[in-house]
């Protein structure tokens, strides 16, 4: 018997302002894009939202060229102190716009709307914010006397974060005075398209910032173009590596954010109602679309009974379903592909042999939804303690010592986060620097600031957005 019934609060969709049609933003002007028109869907109703149209190489070209332009003409030649103006006034519009972004990424994207209204753009206000801070004090960066912007860089997003990811790679460009070629993910164009308007209200000077929707072929037309000087990407490590492959033999600067199978490491010693919290937050945020998700949950041996009853109790009490309600903890998946691909995991782990259990709660028929799920006994080698999953899917391993933990927890090909939840602050020092991960949480998990780098090890890929080191891969030192 639930503690509260909660009647519905849904978000209004009006305030999305969502058009029956959108197009690429090149030069300034949003123009008709000479690909293929795609559809954009719901994927909590799988009704079409929007018809988008996409680019075509020579839309890439077209738009790489007025991007050389503007940096050439413009961009590199205004000093920091003008850069930044443009900056804070795009942060004051994304804030301004709050509402309207967070409800179309919601309904683009499939995350609660509380996430998108709470973190995602807020968050990508702030890294507006921070960059436009930075622009007239590179030199005073501690990177060199006179560092130089490296030109024009092209930029490929996943659908996790649509909207965060954009304010991830295009603050420090514009920052350090680059212009950029943005490719947004297929399934989530929207919000990139609105922000493209925000540019546009903030008079950005035309082709400072050009966004092209399109397929994963666009993206790769943006790698290969002879006049892109950096190649910034967040996405799979498979498609990660092609880029690398791409790239290889030719000048242009690469930084890579792919994929992740964090470690999220629980003491006997730990505030455990605290931790619970924190694995839930870990995992189940963002549905587990999340590169550093906490996948892996490590427990030590003498407590896992307590904390999986612990865990059980909490995650059964997760609300599932309309993103736009204010009270759903979980949405939708992004899309059909990535829940077929949940599911072929899930049936991996059922046949080598772990424990699912999977929460009570109700699961729309329409729709892309999965029910949070916990895996316990689960060993090493089996394909769900290996294998990014992008879902809201945790993975229980246990062990008994501190040594065991490092080793359990570096047993990865990637190394992008990982959580240590203890009481001892030695402890944390000692893990924190046995730990082959980009970021390590402690007695917290997917706590973001722009002002924090971020980047992984190994198969996570390479380079750091944020911070003062995230200006460095913008910059010619
Ligand atoms: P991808 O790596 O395919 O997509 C990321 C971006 O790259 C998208 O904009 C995509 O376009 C584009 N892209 C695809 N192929 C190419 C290419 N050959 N050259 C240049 N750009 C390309 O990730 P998926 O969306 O397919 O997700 C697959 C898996 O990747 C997920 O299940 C998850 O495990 C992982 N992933 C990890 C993320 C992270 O943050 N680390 C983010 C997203 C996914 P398009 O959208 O058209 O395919």
């Amino acid at each position: 018997m639930p503690l509260f019934e909660y009647a519905p609060a849904p978000e209004s969709r009006d305030i999305a302002n969502l058009k029956p049609s959108y197009r690429p933003f090149i030069d300034g002007e949003f123009v008709d894009g000479s690909g293929e028109q795609m559809k954009t869907i719901n994927p909590a109703t799988e009704e079409v939202l929007a018809e988008v149209g996409t680019a075509s190489p020579s839309d890439v070209d077209t738009a790489v060229k007025a991007a050389r332009k503007a940096y050439a003409r413009t961009w590199s030649k205004m000093p920091g102190a003008e850069r930044a103006k443009y900056l804070f006034r795009v942060a004051r519009l994304i804030q301004e716009r709050a509402r309207e972004l967070a409800v179309l990424e919601s309904l683009d994207n499939g995350k609660p709307i509380k996430e998108s209204r709470d973190s995602d753009v807020p968050t990508a206000a702030a890294h507006f914010f921070y960059h436009a801070g930075w622009a007239d004090k590179l030199d005073y960066a501690g990177l060199g006397p006179d560092p130089k912007p490296l030109g024009v860089a092209g930029q490929i997003i996943p659908w996790n974060f649509p909207l965060l990811m954009l304010a991830w790679k295009i603050a420090p460009a514009l920052a350090t005075g680059n212009t950029v070629v943005l490719k947004p993910a297929e399934t989530t164009p929207l919000t990139a398209l609105v922000f493209a308007e925000i540019c546009q209200q903030a008079e950005l000077p035309p082709g400072v910032v050009n966004i092209l929707p399109g397929a994963g072929d666009i993206g790769s037309e943006l790698v290969n173009h002879p006049d892109i000087n950096k190649i910034a990407f967040t996405g799979s490590t498979d498609v990660g590596k092609l880029i690398q492959r791409q790239v290889a033999g030719t000048s242009k600067q690469l930084t890579l954010e792919l994929g992740g199978k964090a470690a999220n490491i629980v003491f006997e010693d730990a505030p455990l109602d605290q931790a619970v919290e924190g694995i839930v937050n870990g995992i189940f945020f963002n549905q587990g679309h999340v590169c550093c998700a906490g996948s892996r949950l490590l427990a030590q041996e003498s407590i896992v009974d307590e904390l999986m009853e612990k865990l059980r109790a909490r995650v059964s009490t997760l609300r599932l379903g309309d993103p736009l309600d204010k009270n759903t903890d979980i949405g939708a998946i992004n899309s059909a592909e990535q829940l077929a691909k949940i599911k072929e995991l899930v049936e991996s782990g059922d046949s080598e042999g772990a424990q699912r259990w999977t929460s009570p709660c109700p699961v729309p028929e329409r729709g892309f939804f999965f029910a949070p799920t916990v895996f316990s006994e689960v060993q090493q080698a089996m394909r769900i303690a290996r294998e990014e999953i992008f879902g809201p899917v945790l993975s229980v391993l246990t062990f008994r010592t501190p040594d065991e933990a490092v080793s359990k927890a570096n047993n990865t090909p990637y190394g992008l986060s990982a959580g240590i939840w203890t009481e001892k602050g030695s402890r944390i020092f000692w893990m924190a620097n046995q730990l082959r991960a980009g970021v390590v949480w402690a007695n917290t998990f997917n706590r973001f600031d722009p002002a924090a780098p971020f980047g992984g090890y190994q198969e996570s890929g390479f380079g750091r957005e944020g911070g003062r080191t995230g200006l460095e891969a913008y910059l010619s030192v």
